[in-house]
């Protein structure tokens, strides 16, 4: 039987990483809603914005007016996702309404091409730049590296790459690496070997963050392997929104609800509190008109009491 660790924290990141993939554009307010409801239930990190080019994702294009109007919580803190330094410069703008950043590229060449139109060696340059500003300005950073686990274009993606990306992105200044299987390639064994080296090499000096996508159902076996590897670190969308821009189909980070519903079954705690987590998601869901993906959206909670 695997050592889980006792408990772990689960970033939402359904707001940015979810509503960039849904095809409606959910209004301000409606948002700062949505938010206020994940809030409720007790999260200590929620992705809530992004300052990308309004007009290549506008969906997120209300980033500073989402920001101004959320009610800071104590304990919870707001990142928001930053492309580059023009992205830091209006982050900047309104420094106070958020606590940490993400940065990302893509471990494979050809993804990042098609995601962020630059060359591996470009966006790390880039990054280092916007990572020491962020760092000057007393904000913490998360860098996530996309296709940790395989690239729809390119197929396998070496372990080496990703972990001499991920050294980088500490030399930069991130205090957290976040591997993301962006399109759901990755399977439990892969991910156990993964992260069993990533732990050697890395995580003495870094946050160790599993993102999973559940493209092919995989996502919560995914999840549990690497928390058989200690990993204490996970993000995952309300509802099971989400997805990511290229390839077209690459749907669904997996759900919170039933990332959250496992880890509390094992005993594992999540200090987040089920049924206002679902609150959220029905609220999201009505939202949008639709049903989502979550399970435990629609089975409700395991409400017996587990024997001893
Ligand atoms: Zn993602």
């Amino acid at each position: 039987m695997a050592d889980y660790p006792d408990s772990v924290r689960v970033r939402e990141v359904g707001p940015r990483d979810g509503f960039q993939n849904e095809p409606e554009v959910i209004p301000t307010e409606e948002k700062v809603r949505l938010i206020g409801l994940l809030a409720d239930a007790g999260f200590t990190r929620m992705e809530v914005a992004s300052f990308v080019r309004p007009d290549v994702i506008p969906q997120l294009s209300d980033g500073p007016e989402v920001l101004a109007a959320l009610e800071r919580h104590d304990g919870l803190a707001y990142s928001v996702l930053i492309p580059n330094e023009r992205g830091l410069d209006n982050a900047l703008a309104v420094r106070d309404r958020f606590d940490e950043i993400s940065v990302f590229l893509s471990a494979s060449e050809t993804h990042n091409r098609k995601n962020v139109n630059r060359s591996i060696a470009e966006s790390l340059e880039g990054l280092e730049r916007v990572v020491e500003r962020a760092r000057d300005a007393g904000i913490r950073c998360e860098g996530v590296i996309a296709t940790s686990f395989g690239c729809p274009y390119e197929g396998e993606v070496p372990q080496a790459r990703v972990f001499e990306i991920a050294a980088k992105l500490r030399d930069f200044g991130c205090e957290e690496v976040g591997f993301g299987d962006t399109t759901g390639m990755a399977n439990p064994r892969q991910v156990d070997g993964f992260y069993a080296e990533a732990t050697d090499r890395l995580a003495a000096d870094v946050e160790l963050t599993a993102h999973f996508h559940n493209t092919r159902g995989q996502g919560l076996a995914n999840a549990l392997a690497a928390l058989g590897r200690g990993i204490a670190s996970f993000e995952s969308s309300f509802g099971e929104l989400g997805g990511c821009p290229v390839p077209p189909g690459s749907t669904g980070n997996i759900s919170t609800e039933d990332l959250v519903s496992m880890l509390e079954e094992m005993g594992v705690a999540t200090g987040i509190d089920l049924p206002k987590l679902l609150a959220a998601s029905n609220a999201v869901q009505e939202t949008l008109g639709r049903p989502l993906g979550a399970h435990v959206l629609k089975a409700g909670p395991v409400d017996w009491q587990r024997p001893g």
